[in-house]
């Protein structure tokens, strides 16, 4: 898939997938697999956010972690800047951290319990050898806290001193201390309270204007994203359903898991209403995932024979708008 109208893109994820082998009996053969992700494709280009959203298990944070090969992928390219991210050795791999961060979920789990803030963020700066001198590691450090809002005086600090929203800035803190490119924020915000997650979410754009950063933002909501997304990539049992800009696709949304999605965002004026559109039954399992459409089990539109036997591939319904629909491309 092209972007049209857009630069050389920093980013190329092609055909992705990522299956998980279940595992039983005494051999401890393979049983079955989780189907995790399955053909996901996109581009970024550096500057954007690309906004990733869809229910828990459709595979947004695998994908995430696929990209940075946090988790190896089972199949498909990986290309950042030019390089195959896919085919990297390990000493490679560790060149390319400085390029690619993550901040995680849970401020609470992610930070050691047992570093100081300043070891924690520091960590990063010694195993790529970032500063030559005490003093300069230490001066970055507090140049690091007081770039995400905090200040010199929690260096020597404990992660259980501080409130979540703190230790996210602790988390962003330790991801920009290598100056990336790019920034996988896997539900980076989906922990804290909704006051909260505004001001991280402002700080991630300030911090993006300030460094040209890159940013891919997992969320399971869509309100989340809306705001900080260029474009966003509605994903459904694996895979991408939708993909358009962040305005395309919340003022004429084209797949019908979007539009179900979009009508459960609440509209701040009371004024305009939306109709709000129940999906039947729960997403199903991605071990056995539907055939055909993966959506089809509970699409409000769907067209059988068609929509039960035929993937839809992920094409361009309008210019650089891409849907994965029988009748919506
Ligand atoms: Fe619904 Fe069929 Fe479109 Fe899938 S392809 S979203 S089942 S109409």
């Amino acid at each position: 898939m092209t972007t049209t109208n857009l630069p050389e893109p920093l980013l190329r994820v092609k055909n992705l997938v990522k299956h998980f082998p279940i595992k039983g009996g005494l051999l401890g053969r393979e049983l079955d697999r989780v189907h995790a992700v399955d053909g996901v494709s996109f581009e970024l280009t550096a500057g954007e956010t690309l906004g990733v959203v869809g229910e828990s298990g459709c595979g947004k944070s695998t994908t995430g972690r696929c990209i940075l090969r946090l988790i190896e992928p089972t199949s498909g390219e990986v290309w950042f800047e030019g390089r195959n991210v896919t085919a990297l050795d390990k000493t490679e791999l560790r060149a390319l951290a400085r390029d690619m961060q993550i901040i995680f979920q849970d401020p609470y789990a992610s930070l050691n319990p047992r570093m100081t803030v300043g070891a924690i963020i520091g960590e990063a700066l010694i195993i790529h050898k970032l500063t030559r001198t005490r003093a300069e590691f230490e001066a970055r450090i507090v140049e690091l806290l007081e770039t995400v809002g905090l200040s010199a005086d929690h260096m020597r600090r404990f992660p259980h001193e501080f409130s979540g929203g703190q230790r996210q800035r602790i988390g962003i803190a330790r991801a920009l201390a290598v100056s990336p490119k790019l920034i996988v924020c896997d539900e980076a915000v989906s922990a804290l309270d909704v006051s909260i997650q505004a001001q991280v979410i402002n700080l991630l754009e300030d911090l993006q204007a300030k460094f040209g950063l890159t940013y891919i933002f997992i969320a399971h909501d869509l309100s989340v994203v809306e705001h900080i997304s260029t474009r966003i990539a509605v994903m459904y049992l694996g895979r991408i359903v939708e993909l358009a800009t962040a305005n395309a696709l919340y003022t004429r949304p084209l797949h019908p898991y979007t539009e179900a999605l979009l009508s459960a965002v609440p509209i701040p004026d009371p004024e305009v209403k939306r109709k709000r559109i129940v999906l039947q039954g729960d997403v199903p399992s991605p071990i056995h995932p539907p055939t055909g459409c993966h959506f089809h089990t509970r699409c409000p539109i769907r067209q059988l024979p068609l929509c039960s036997t035929e993937s839809p591939a992920l094409e361009q319904a309008a210019d650089g708008h891409w849907v994965a629909c029988h009748l919506r491309r």
